[in-house]
C-alpha cells in the first residue's frame, strides 16, 4: 500500500530532504577543511584599459574536499545559511594577508587585490574595526585592498551602510560593488552609496557579442562615469567583447579572453609574461 501512495511530491519531498542532509555534511566538512587549511586561494588577473595590470581578484578554493573539488558557488551559500561565513571570510582574509606580504617583501606585486566580503560578514556589527585592525596590524600598504560586496548587502539599511563605506573610504580601502546589474537596486538608491568600482556582471557582457552600443553595459558603463567610478567588466571571454568594451571605454577588464583565476605562484608568473 506504500508503495501506491508515492507519486512525484513525495519524490519531490525527499530530493528536498536528501539535499538537506547534503547540505549538512558539506557544512561539517567545510568548518573541518577551514580548521584543517584544506581551502586555497586562487587570484585572477585584472586589466587596465592601457594593457597594464590593474590587481586581481582574490577567490576561495576548495579542491580536495571528501566529494572532489566544490565550486565556492556551492559552498559559500552553505557557509552564509550556517554562519560558518564568518570564519571563512576571516580564513580569506588572513590568507590574502600573508599572500600580499610575501609578494610585497619581494617586491612582486604592485595592484589591487580584491578580497570578496559576503553580506553576512559586512552586516555583522564590528566588520568595519576588524577590518582596519587586520590591515593595519600587516603594515601592508592600504592602496593593495579592495573589497567587493554585492548590492543584497548593501541596501537592508542604508543609512548603516553609508556609515560604514566612508569609514572605510576614510582608511583608504577600495570598495567595489560586485555583480552590478543582477539585483533589483536603483540607480537612486546606488547614488548614495561611497563606492569606488563597479563591477558589470558577465550577463551584460556577454551580450556585447551582438549589439554594443544600444546594450545595457553601454549604459552602466557611462553612467558609472559620471559618478565618477571605474568599471570593471567581468567574465569578459573574447577579443571581440575586449573591443566592445574598449569602444565603450571600461575601464578594467577581467575574465577568461585574459585568465583564469590561478594558484599565486602561477599568477606572480603570469604577471611576468603580461607586462613584458
Ligand atoms: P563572483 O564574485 O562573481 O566571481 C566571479 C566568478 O566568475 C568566479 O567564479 C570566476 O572564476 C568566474 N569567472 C571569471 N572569469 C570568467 C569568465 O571569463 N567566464 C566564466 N564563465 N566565468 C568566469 P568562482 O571562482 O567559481 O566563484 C563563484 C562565486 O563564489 C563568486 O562569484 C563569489 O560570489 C563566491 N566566492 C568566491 N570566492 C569567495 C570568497 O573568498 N568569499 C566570498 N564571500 N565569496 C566568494
Ligand atoms: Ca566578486
Ligand atoms: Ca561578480
Ligand atoms: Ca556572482
Amino acid at each position: 500500500a506504500k508503495d501506491n501512495v508515492r507519486g512525484s511530491f513525495y519524490e519531490y519531498e525527499d530530493s528536498l530532504e536528501s539535499e538537506a542532509k547534503n547540505n549538512l555534511i558539506i557544512q561539517t566538512l567545510l568548518k573541518q577543511a577551514i580548521t584543517n587549511n584544506e581551502l586555497e586561494v586562487h587570484y585572477q588577473p585584472q586589466v587596465n584599459a592601457n594593457g597594464k595590470l590593474f590587481g586581481a581578484e582574490a577567490l576561495v578554493r576548495w579542491p580536495n574536499s571528501p566529494q572532489g573539488p566544490i565550486s565556492p558557488a556551492v559552498f559559500v551559500p552553505i557557509a552564509e545559511q550556517s554562519g560558518l561565513i564568518h570564519k571563512l571570510g576571516d580564513w580569506v582574509f588572513e590568507r590574502c594577508i600573508e599572500q600580499l606580504t610575501v609578494w610585497h617583501n619581494n617586491n612582486q606585486f604592485d595592484g589591487h587585490l580584491s578580497i570578496n566580503v559576503s553580506a553576512w560578514q559586512f552586516a555583522l556589527p564590528g566588520f568595519v574595526e576588524r577590518t582596519t585592525e587586520r590591515i593595519k596590524r600587516s603594515n601592508l600598504p592600504i592602496s593593495y585592498f579592495c573589497i567587493e560586496l554585492t548590492e543584497t548587502g548593501l541596501l537592508s539599511d542604508i543609512g548603516d551602510t553609508v556609515n560604514k563605506l566612508k569609514q572605510l573610504r576614510t582608511f583608504g580601502l577600495k570598495i567595489a560593488l560586485d555583480d552590478f546589474g543582477t539585483g533589483y537596486s536603483s540607480l537612486a538608491y546606488l547614488q548614495q552609496l561611497p563606492l569606488d568600482i563597479l563591477k558589470i556582471d558577465k550577463l551584460f557582457v556577454d551580450e556585447l557579442e551582438t549589439n554594443a552600443t544600444s546594450s545595457l553595459a553601454s549604459t552602466m558603463i557611462s553612467m558609472s562615469h559620471q559618478m565618477k567610478l571605474d568599471v570593471v567588466a567581468e567574465g569578459v571571454e573574447t577579443a571581440q567583447q575586449v573591443d566592445a568594451l574598449e569602444a565603450l571605454k571600461c575601464d578594467i577588464y577581467q575574465g577568461y579572453h585574459f585568465a583564469k583565476p590561478m594558484p599565486a605562484v602561477e599568477f606572480i608568473e603570469w604577471t611576468h609574461r603580461y607586462t613584458t
